[in-house]
């Protein structure tokens, strides 16, 4: 059996708004998320676990910001071909673990869409997707309210 682990990392700053997208989910804030993208932090960093479990490089790459094709793209493009390149390969999802780091929005009410939404775009069960969430305790950046943070780990597996 072939096991790969993969990490994500990203960040967006708050902007003017009045919504914004947290792992595929419409969330009505008194903020936006700034990005060239739908700005979607969190399905970023899993779309960038799963190219880095098969060393592809990251989501710019695949996607740059200077094409214009992919200005206020939505995410969801971007984590289907990271599972696209899996498959691909003869790889399938293990599971993949998302934290959102922010003090607002509270995550926990919408966690549950959360997850139904990634696994719906992965086409994978949904006991294989978490998402949670944490505040940094009002420390640095994420703590000043100033943007939202995201990691998330992928496990791609061939039999
Ligand atoms: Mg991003």
């Amino acid at each position: 059996m072939d096991v790969r682990l993969g990490n994500g990392f990203d960040v967006h700053a708050f902007c003017e708004g009045d919504h914004l997208w947290l792992c595929g989910v419409k969330l009505p804030h008194g903020r936006g998320l700034l990005g060239h993208s739908d700005a979607d932090v969190g399905m970023h960093a899993l779309t960038d676990a799963i190219y880095g479990a098969l060393a592809l490089g990251d989501i710019g790459r695949h996607f740059p910001p200077s094409d214009p094709q992919w200005k206020g793209a939505a995410s969801h493009i971007f984590l289907a071909h990271a599972i696209e390149q899996a498959r691909a390969r003869g790889f399938a999802l293990g599971n993949a673990d998302v934290t959102l780091i922010c003090e607002r929005p509270k995550i926990g009410p919408h966690a549950e869409a959360m997850r139904a939404a990634l696994a719906g775009i992965m086409g994978v069960d949904l006991d294989r997707i978490s998402v949670k969430a944490t505040t940094s305790e009002s420390l640095g950046f994420t703590g000043r309210e100033e943007g939202i943070a995201a990691i998330a780990t992928a496990t791609l597996v061939k039999p």
